[in-house]
């Protein structure tokens, strides 16, 4: 019996059903660009901790930073006792996130609970309670969360009911919809002004590229079309870049690839190195509209997750991340684009930066096919590279890796994904 399949014995037996995991192999010790296990077999890392360790696992600058803070102290609770670690994330991510006025963050700890405390700040400056979301949108797992979800399964069924004042709006999916941007964004405003009212509108909550619900990158056009909107009716935007930020897409934040200056924006998964931290960023009068005291946590914004922050945001500016994103965006590009010319069953290629995926259809049609996804990706498994799916319909695989990937890892992992669709799609 090997090591990882003992301890999966075990987790049966401990662990609630309801935790799932990609691989039931168990993790021993990861880098930059490859994971190996307690048995001592190795994947390529395509998936990144779904978009967190975009410096790499373990980078070397976060070790030293966060073995140095946690032989100072571990935790006093910010609310209690400040240090000043929470003060420069603040003053990083103020300086980092699109818009040139003055700005304020706060600090939490999971992507969910930053989505929850802007809808709560939005609500506050603007005392309105409707918030728009967007068909195949992804905000997390919590209550309020969940109804800002579009998927049912396997993340609201049978969790409801759900939290009032959510409506859902048409995304631009331009693969399906074949609408400019410009179309989307009317479609998406007749709902808004007829369904819920302009003047009811606390926040428009939008992933400027989505994450779980398949890499949908909207149509150009889209997103301003939506933020202006907003602005014209007193109503916040709010760019969830929990997934998108960090370099990921190419630039430090996505709303940047087309000007668009959301009002807040919310952060998690690649801002520390893989320590637990999410923020939100946004306009001072904003942030700063709620009371004193009404926002905080017993660990957000934690000693250890600000030193993993700091030193992961100065890896990004050391390494420039973004030029890196971009590069690894052209090589997946490029491949992933001859073998969509040889698999009429890979619909399209798209997404920006390191954030890239394939949907994939029956020929012919746009009918997903999560069968042929499922085959596909326990094949790319069994050898030795880390895939994720996503998508509303399970058919979208996304490629996530590392920022500091090797070139040679790109390309060893890019091949066993060939030879997956050769034996799985031929
Ligand atoms: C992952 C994710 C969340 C939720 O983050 P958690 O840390 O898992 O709570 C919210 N929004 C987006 C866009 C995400 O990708």
């Amino acid at each position: 019996m090997s090591a990882s399949s003992e301890i999966h014995a075990r987790r049966v037996g401990a662990v609630a059903r309801g935790v799932g995991s990609t691989l039931s192999s168990y993790v021993d010790r990861a880098s930059g660009g490859t994971l190996t296990d307690v048995d001592g077999r190795e994947w390529i890392d395509f998936a990144a901790g779904i978009a967190v360790t975009n410096v790499g696992n373990s980078a070397p600058a976060v070790v030293a930073a966060v073995r140095e803070q946690v032989e100072r102290f571990t935790h006093t609770c910010f609310m209690v006792t400040p240090y000043e670690s929470y003060v420069s994330v603040c003053e990083q991510l103020n300086e980092l996130t699109p818009g040139d006025f003055a700005k304020r963050s706060a600090l939490f700890n999971s992507g969910a609970e930053a989505v929850e405390n802007a809808v709560k700040i939005a609500r506050y400056a603007t005392g309105r309670s409707a918030v728009i979301v967007f068909e195949h949108g992804y905000h997390g797992r919590t209550n309020l969360t969940m109804a800002l979800t579009a998927k049912n399964m396997p993340y609201k069924h049978g969790f409801g009911p759900f939290a009032p004042e959510v409506y859902r709006a048409p995304m631009s999916y331009p693969l399906r919809d074949g609408l400019t941007g410009e179309q989307a964004a009317a479609r998406a405003i007749d709902t808004i002004t007829t369904q819920v009212g302009a003047q009811n509108v606390a926040a428009i909550v939008i992933e400027p590229i989505q994450g779980e619900g398949g890499f949908v990158v909207p149509a150009p056009g889209f997103l301003p079309a939506l933020a202006s909107w907003a602005a014209a009716n007193g109503a916040l935007f709010v760019a969830d870049e929990i997934q998108t930020g960090f370099c990921r897409t190419g630039d430090w934040f996505a709303a940047t690839h087309e000007q668009v200056v959301p009002d807040l924006i919310t952060t998690a998964k690649g801002i520390a190195g893989g320590l637990p931290l999410a923020a939100v960023t946004g306009r001072a009068e904003v942030m700063d509209a709620v009371h004193a005291g009404g926002l905080g946590g017993t660990y957000g914004g934690n000693p250890l997750a600000c030193a993993a922050a700091l030193a992961s945001i100065q890896t990004m500016r050391d390494l420039d991340l973004p030029a890196a994103a971009r590069r690894i965006g052209t090589v997946l590009t490029d491949r992933l684009s001859t073998l969509a010319d040889k698999y009429p069953q890979i619909a399209e290629v798209r997404g920006r930066g390191a954030m890239i995926a394939i949907e994939l259809i029956k020929p012919g049609t746009l009918h997903p096919d999560p069968i042929l996804t499922g085959a596909v990706n326990k094949a790319c498994h069994a050898a030795g590279l880390l895939t994720l799916t996503c998508g509303t319909w399970g058919n979208v695989f996304r490629f996530l890796p590392p920022l500091v990937i090797s070139d040679e890892d790109l390309d060893r992992g890019l091949t066993i994904l060939e030879r997956a669709f050769d034996t799985s799609a031929s």
